[in-house]
């Protein structure tokens, strides 16, 4: 998968490419990462990439034509690529849509606005999505797209080295993960539960289930409902409804 970012920062997304689970996957020729910076294709001697808005008001607006000169310059190298423009006002990013373009594409280019916003032309011909990391307007779009890239980057094989990492991940079948434990096996008084200590992995296998469920019915409801019980499931909740009679009559 190559990643390209359009910004007008390229620092914060270089160091970003040099770090973590990033890095290794660009050392292992897993995913690629291409910055360029937008100044570079601007069209007069003082480098101007921003105007004031027509009509007035507030702040300055991203002009149009350094834009699509940089637009057109990644597409030169990765002609494949699907255009992701970073705007509040986009598609929602979601887990469902991290698997999507994880599945896909080849490559993603990313544009990043800053200022007041970007030059409304730029929708018509450049762009095929427009994307939102969630309901709340930063400074500009480079934290989003790569908390985009993080999140597709450790769903492509390999990157994270064992691909039983992200199937038990969070929202993978709208339920939130169980919950883990590492040593020390007493900490403070509070203890790991016994099942997990007990190395019978079909007894580890449903408590992780019971868990995953329990935690989703209680912090995330909208999730619970969003998809149909499993057998294995409609079991645990017969069993938990169970415990909680138990519980209520002693
Ligand atoms: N005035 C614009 C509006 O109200 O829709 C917001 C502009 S914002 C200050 C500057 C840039 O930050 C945007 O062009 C976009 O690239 C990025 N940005 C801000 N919030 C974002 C979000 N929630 N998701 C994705 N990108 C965002």
């Amino acid at each position: 998968m190559d990643f390209t970012v359009l910004t007008l920062f390229p620092e914060l997304i270089g160091s970003f490419f040099e770090h973590g689970m990033i890095s290794r996957g660009i050392e292992k020729n897993l995913i690629t990462g291409h910055c360029i910076n937008i100044r570079d294709f601007s069209c007069d001697r003082h480098n101007t990439v921003d105007d004031r808005p027509y009509g007035g008001g507030s702040g300055m607006i991203m002009k149009i034509e350094p834009l699509q000169a940089a637009i057109l310059h990644a597409k030169k190298r990765t002609p494949e690529s699907q255009v992701i423009l970073m705007t509040p006002q986009g598609n929602k990013f979601n887990q469902d849509k991290a698997h999507e373009l994880a599945v896909k594409n080849k490559g993603l280019i990313f544009v990043c606005g800053r200022y007041e916003g970007i030059d409304e032309r730029i929708y018509n011909r450049l762009v095929d999505e427009e994307m939102s990391i969630g309901d709340y307007v930063m400074t500009g779009g480079e934290l989003a797209s790569m908390v985009i890239i993080d999140s597709i980057a450790r769903l492509i094989p390999g990157v994270l080295g064992s691909l039983e990492s992200f199937q038990s991940d969070s929202f993978t079948g709208d339920r939130l993960e169980y919950a883990q434990y590492t040593r020390p096996e007493e900490f403070e008084g509070l203890t790991v539960p016994d099942t997990l200590l007990s190395g019978n992995h079909e007894k580890i296998r449903l408590w992780r289930k019971k868990s995953s469920l329990q935690r989703t019915f209680l912090k995330r409801p909208d999730l619970f409902i969003k998809s149909e019980l499993t057998t294995d499931e409609k079991k645990i909740l017969k069993q938990w409804c169970r415990e909680l009679e138990t519980f209520v009559r002693e």
